[in-house]
């Protein structure tokens, strides 16, 4: 049995420092007296591949979720607008209780609900612009609302710093990972069409959805003119049934769930498979607090969390403990894991953990319109739940050297007619001057590598808890000089690129924004005085614990991370099963 007569008493002494962890009579026991192999902490990208990994090689895992499990009929997107309360017009009545949340474009009417309240949960930024740290508390974590993009990192990526002596290079190159992206894609599903770019190397994919008549043109002229890649964005929206998922029909807000499972979701795949096993005890509305510590072993041997329904403390154990939280919780975890053995928070004997966090900076760009494609627009037909991608072209091995700035951007490009949403009149003159035949119009937005900085970081703030008594994230993701130049030249390219295609009425916009990215603060290396994890994730200071979310990024390239973090966890769980086999854990 667990030792829980009074974890309460004790994890408010444990907070306060005033107990030595020795007092402890640690087991490896759960409440119901069973022992796991790995407690996992989150069950999103990563956190699902691992339990997915472990329990189907025959491993008794426990995953913690903060959050709560949906199911089908929880799915919104097919509800109509006129079916809500405010007709999913307004994001006010939602910022009552998410005022940062619903500063998400995925935080909608439909789903504000499956989102932290912000007061509940707060976090103390001091980024400049602020950052938004988008968070639901869900089984499958973001994966239930992320945009899809699934994009490899090349050597181009990897070995970055080799080529321009920004930062470190990472420990593994593309042929290290490249069996993992194939392994992740073709259980995924990833829709796209190979380009054959060393930039964006090409992968194991389903087929694509297709590009419309503008843009196929639009694509023709920018290579033809400048020799850039504009194609479809790699998405995991499955174009063909796979593992009793439906093939996608076009409905169009994935953000709102998916009754056909075709878009990818841990809570309906990769956690489903591991439920499947009957090995996989999944503890929801788990808020993990600390991972516990044996001083004598100096072995992780558990995780103390509170349940969120009655702020009750509790403890699991297990021979492993692996992070999978998401980048600024798993480093929350280490900090506030900290002992009188490892002050400074746990795994962190070389001083760099919260430092070098990352974003990709985004939202400069241009739009225009393309004449010569006329079109009716449309509200009710088929979505393609993805739009194209202008694939990175700035500062590449081989080509000329962009003055101003490092690495590179890619850009999101829209191409379609827009409403006429301010048409003058009303009643029928209104509706009919709104579906007018309209010229297509074409937006590219940037999105780019932001580079690893010691004064970008991520660290608890002692004087704010949360409402579990949890000290939070006080954070600092500020672009420097590289990134705002970047940015800069985003919004000039794009216009200079849609006046080579003959777009007219021609506009740059200059916004400044990270994304929902957040990577590094706990980065891999192999060497222990610089880095936090080894190249398998495994921390160096403490052989049991692992962190396989986005944290161990030393660079984030230009491409969205979700691909890499879940080849990274998996690759990861494969170095753990071996450890363990070995009897090294
Ligand atoms: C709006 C949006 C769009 C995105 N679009 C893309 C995209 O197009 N492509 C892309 O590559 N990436 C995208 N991302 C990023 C992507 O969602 C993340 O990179 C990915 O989900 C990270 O995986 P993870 O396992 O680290 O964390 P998550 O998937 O977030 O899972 C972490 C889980 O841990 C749980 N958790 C957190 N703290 C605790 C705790 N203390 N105790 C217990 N459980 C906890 C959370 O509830 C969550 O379920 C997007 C993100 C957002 C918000
Ligand atoms: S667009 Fe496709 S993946 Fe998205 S919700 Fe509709 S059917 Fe599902």
């Amino acid at each position: 049995m667990v030792q829980v007569f009074d974890a309460l008493t004790r994890a408010i002494a444990l907070r306060c420092g005033q107990v030595d962890e020795k007092e402890h009579d640690v087991t490896q026991k759960d409440q119901a007296g069973k022992s796991f192999d790995v407690v996992i902490v989150g069950s999103g990208a990563s956190g699902g591949w691992a339990a997915k990994r472990l329990t189907e090689a025959g491993l008794r895992v426990a995953v913690l979720e903060a959050g709560r499990q949906l199911t089908d009929a929880d799915y919104k997107e097919h509800v109509p607008a006129f079916d809500l309360q405010y007709r999913g017009r307004s994001k006010q009545p939602l910022a009552r209780e998410r005022p940062q949340q619903s500063g998400s474009y995925a935080v909608r009417e439909w789903n504000a609900d499956w989102f932290v309240n912000d007061f509940e949960e707060p976090y103390v930024d001091q980024s400049d612009p602020s950052f938004l740290w988008v968070r639901p508390r869900l089984v499958g974590g973001r994966t239930n609302i992320w945009g899809r993009a699934c994009l490899r990192l090349s050597d181009i990526d990897f070995k970055a710093a080799s080529h321009d002596g920004a930062g470190v290079d990472w420990p593994l190159s593309y042929a290290d990972i490249a069996p993992y992206y194939d392994l992740i894609e073709d259980y995924v599903g990833v829709s796209a069409i190979p380009e054959k770019l060393p930039q964006l190397p090409d992968g194991h994919f389903q087929p694509p959805m297709g590009l419309t008549c503008a843009e196929m043109e639009v694509r023709t002229r920018l290579k033809a003119k400048l020799g850039y890649t504009l194609t479809q964005g790699r998405t995991a929206n499955l174009t063909q049934p796979i593992h009793g998922r439906a093939a996608c029909h076009y409905c169009g807000p994935c953000e709102h769930g998916c009754i056909t499972h075709s878009y990818f979701n841990a809570s309906f795949t990769t956690m489903a498979d591991a439920m499947k096993t009957g090995r996989c005890t999944l503890v929801t509305g788990a808020m993990a607090y600390k991972v516990l510590m044996d001083p004598s072993t100096h072995r992780a041997t558990g995780v103390l969390y509170l349940d969120r329904a009655t702020r009750q403390p509790k403890e699991i154990f297990g021979r492993v403990v692996a992070l999978c939280a998401q980048t600024m919780e798993s480093v929350r975890m280490l900090f506030n894991s900290a002992t009188r053995q490892d002050p400074a928070g746990l795994a962190n004997s070389s001083g760099t953990l919260g430092k070098y966090l990352m974003t990709h900076f985004s939202d400069a760009g241009a739009s225009g319109e393309l004449p010569d494609f006329t079109e009716r627009p449309a509200l009710g037909g088929p979505e393609r739940p993805c739009q194209t991608l202008l694939v990175r072209f700035r500062n590449l091995p081989g080509a000329p050297v962009t003055s101003g700035f490092l690495r590179g951007y890619a850009y999101g490009g829209s191409i379609s007619p827009a409403f006429r949403f301010n048409a003058p009149g009303f009643g029928a003159a209104y509706k009919q001057a709104v579906t007018q035949p309209q010229p297509t119009s074409v937006s590219l937005s940037g999105f780019g590598e932001c580079l690893p900085y010691e004064d970008n970081v991520c660290m608890v703030d002692p004087n704010t808890v949360d409402a579990f008594g949890i000290p939070v994230v006080r954070l600092r993701l500020t672009p420097h000089e590289n990134e705002r130049a970047m940015l800069k030249d985003m919004a000039v390219a794009a216009a200079e690129m849609l006046e080579a295609i003959g777009a007219r009425n021609v506009q740059a916009r200059s916004g400044m924004r990270g994304q929902a990215h957040e990577l590094g603060a706990a980065r891999m290396g192999t060497d222990p005085k610089q880095s936090v994890l080894n190249p398998f994730l495994q921390t160096h200071d403490i052989r049991n614990l692992f962190v396989m979310d986005g944290s161990s990024f030393p660079s984030i390239g230009w491409q969205n991370p979700t691909l890499t973090i879940m080849a990274l966890a998996v690759r990861s769980t494969d170095y753990l099963q071996e450890q363990l086999r070995q009897g090294t854990l």
